[in-house]
């Protein structure tokens, strides 16, 4: 699947929403779809409020299944990330005061099973992320 969305905030609960219709045929658990709903939420929501501030533009989502696992990329061609260490520390936010808790970046390392990004300043961001299904830790549930 390939999804093209304009920055606008609305777009943010469409995308988070159609890429759940898409892994529905992998059989997620109720928690994995939240997983992969909020790191696809955190993920646009960081195109529309840092990459394109003030403006609106093209967010691409390119989704795709391999036997269980979920690959998303989310790309922008926005403002980019000068500093890609510091962007991806726990609580770091460029936007103090605006309701940022920084944690975006965070949350989906955390509830994703891959997780890359890179971007080139001026350019735009690509946020890589992937879920495999029925990989929970110590558990053989499927
Ligand atoms: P929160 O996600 O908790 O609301 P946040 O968006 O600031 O806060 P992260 O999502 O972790 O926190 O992102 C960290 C920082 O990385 C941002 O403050 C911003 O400077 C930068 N950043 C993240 N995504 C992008 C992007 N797509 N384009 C440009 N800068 C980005
Ligand atoms: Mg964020």
């Amino acid at each position: 699947m390939q999804l093209k969305i304009l920055s606008r905030s609305e777009n943010e609960n469409f995308a988070r929403n159609a890429v759940a219709a898409f892994v529905l045929p992998l059989n997620p658990t109720l928690s994995e779809l939240s997983d992969i709903k909020t790191a696809v939420s955190e993920a646009v929501t960081n195109c529309i409020v840092h990459a394109y501030p003030g403006t609106e533009d093209w967010i691409t989502l390119d989704c795709e299944t391999d036997a269980n696992t979920l690959h998303i990329t989310v790309s922008d061609s926005g403002k980019g990330i000068e500093d890609l260490a510091q962007a991806l520390t726990p609580f770091y936010t460029s936007l103090p005061g605006e309701e940022r808790s920084g944690m975006g970046f965070t949350i989906m390392q955390t509830f994703m099973t891959g997780f890359s990004v890179t971007s080139a300043p001026g350019k735009g961001t690509t946020v890589k992320m992937s879920k495999t299904l029925g990989a929970k830790a110590g558990t053989d549930a499927r």
